[in-house]
C-alpha cells in the first residue's frame, strides 16, 4: 500500500489533467455509444467553470440512458452583494517563492513547522491556492470574498518531494505537507509549481514517474529553472535558449506526452541583455521548440493583478518565503492592517469585478470572453 486511501479518492475527484489518452478513449466510446453523431457528442460536453471541456464519463453497466456525471451541470453561480463581499480583482496576488525545507529558517530554507504554519496562517486569512497558469490566464476560480495565491518552489530539492523506504510519502516534504493540509481544508486546495534543473527531479530517480504522476493528478504544476541553473545575465541568445530548451525536452521526456513547458523561474532572477530577452519566452533547441506564458521574477513583492494595466507574464514579481523585511511573513501582516490592497474574488471566473474608482487600471486586452464589471 503505498498511499492512503485519502489520497485514491482526491485523485478520483480531480479530472483537469486527465491525460490526451483517456481524454481521446472517452470521446472514442462517446462517439460508439452516440452513432457517431457529432451534435450529440457536442451537446454531451460542457464547459466548467474555468472553460475546460470535460467529455462526457459514459456507464457501461447502465442498461438505461447514459448517465452524466454530475459535474456536467453547470450551477447557477447566486450574485454576490458587492457592499459586503467588496471584490477587487485588481488587488495584489502573491506568488510565493519556496525553495528547500530545512532544519532551520533562512532565507532559502524554511522548517517544515513555519511551512505549515505559513499554509495555517494563508487559510485563515482567506487565501486559496491558484494554479500559475490560471492566474496568467486570468481564469481565477478562487470563491467570492477570497484571495488566490500561487505557491512556487524552486530547485526540485528532495524535501520538496520526498518517498521514504516504504515508499510512502514523507509527511514532512512539501507535497507530504500540502497533501495533509488539503485533506484537513479541501477548500484550500494543493496547487503549486515546482521548478526544475538538469539531474533527477527530487533527487530519488525510481520515483521521478510515481512523483510527476502525483503531482498533476493533485493540481500540482512542472516548471523550467534552466538546465545548468545558469547565470543568464551574460549569455547569449543561442546560450539562453540552450539552457532553457534542453532542460524543457529533458522534463517533457518524463511527462504525458500533452503536457507543455510552458512556466519559468529565472535562476537568480537574471535577464540576459537587451536584444537577447525574446528567448525566455519562446526558442528552440535542436529543433523543439519552446514556449513560456509566465516568467517569474526572484522578488520581494506580489504580483500585480493579471488585469492590472502594468501586468507582465514575462516578469512576474514574487514574494520570498520567510518572517525578515518584505518577506512572507510582513506581507501578511501588511494585509492584515491593510486588507483591500489584495485581490478579493468576485467568485466568477467570467467576470472581472473591479470598484469603479479603479478603472484607469484596467486592461483585459488579451483576455478572452471576460465581462467587466464596475462597481
Ligand atoms: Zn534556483
Amino acid at each position: 500500500m503505498l498511499l492512503s486511501s485519502g489520497y485514491f479518492k482526491r485523485h478520483k475527484t480531480k479530472k483537469r489533467h486527465r491525460s490526451l489518452s483517456a481524454l481521446i478513449l472517452s470521446l472514442l466510446f462517446a462517439v460508439s455509444l452516440f452513432g457517431g453523431c457529432s451534435a450529440d457528442i457536442n451537446s454531451a460536453e460542457s464547459s466548467s467553470p474555468n472553460g475546460e471541456v470535460t467529455p462526457p464519463e459514459v456507464i457501461v453497466e447502465s442498461p438505461g440512458p447514459v448517465e452524466m456525471p454530475a459535474e456536467q451541470e453547470v450551477p447557477e453561480v447566486p450574485e454576490i452583494d458587492f457592499n459586503v463581499v467588496k471584490p477587487n480583482e485588481l488587488g495584489e496576488v502573491m506568488v510565493i517563492m519556496y525553495h528547500n525545507l530545512g532544519d532551520k529558517n533562512t532565507d532559502y530554507a524554511r522548517t517544515a513547522e513555519s511551512f505549515r504554519a505559513d499554509l495555517e496562517r494563508l487559510y485563515e486569512m482567506g487565501f486559496r491556492t491558484l494554479p500559475l497558469r490560471d492566474l496568467v490566464k486570468g481564469n481565477i476560480t478562487t470563491p467570492a470574498g477570497y484571495t488566490p495565491v500561487v505557491l512556487t518552489f524552486d530547485d526540485g530539492h528532495i524535501t520538496n518531494f520526498k518517498l521514504l523506504e516504504d515508499q510512502t510519502i514523507d509527511p514532512d516534504c512539501v507535497v507530504g505537507i500540502m497533501s495533509a493540509f488539503a485533506e484537513e481544508h479541501p477548500d484550500f486546495g494543493m496547487h503549486a509549481t515546482f521548478f526544475f534543473n538538469g539531474g533527477t527531479p527530487f533527487a530519488q530517480k525510481d520515483s521521478v514517474a510515481f512523483k510527476f504522476n502525483y503531482m498533476l493528478e493533485n493540481g500540482m504544476d512542472i516548471g523550467n529553472h534552466s538546465f545548468g541553473h545558469e547565470h543568464f545575465k551574460p549569455l547569449s541568445a543561442h546560450e539562453v535558449e540552450a539552457a532553457l530548451g534542453k532542460n524543457a525536452v529533458q522534463l517533457k521526456k518524463l511527462l504525458p506526452e500533452n503536457y507543455e513547458i510552458d512556466l519559468l523561474a529565472l535562476p537568480y532572477g537574471e535577464r540576459p541583455a537587451e536584444g537577447q530577452r525574446g528567448t525566455l519566452i519562446e526558442g528552440q533547441y535542436e529543433g523543439v521548440p519552446y514556449k513560456n506564458i509566465a516568467i517569474l521574477n526572484v522578488g520581494w513583492k506580489p504580483s500585480v493583478s493579471p488585469f492590472d494595466v502594468s501586468f507582465d507574464f514575462a516578469s512576474i514579481q514574487r514574494v520570498q518565503s520567510g518572517d525578515g523585511h518584505l518577506q512572507l511573513t510582513d506581507w501578511l501582516d501588511g494585509y492584515a492592517a491593510n486588507p483591500d490592497k489584495r485581490f478579493i474574488s468576485d467568485g466568477r471566473a467570467d467576470r472581472v469585478a473591479i470598484p469603479a474608482i479603479l478603472s484607469e487600471k484596467v486592461d483585459l486586452t488579451g483576455f478572452e470572453g471576460l465581462e467587466l464589471l464596475e462597481y
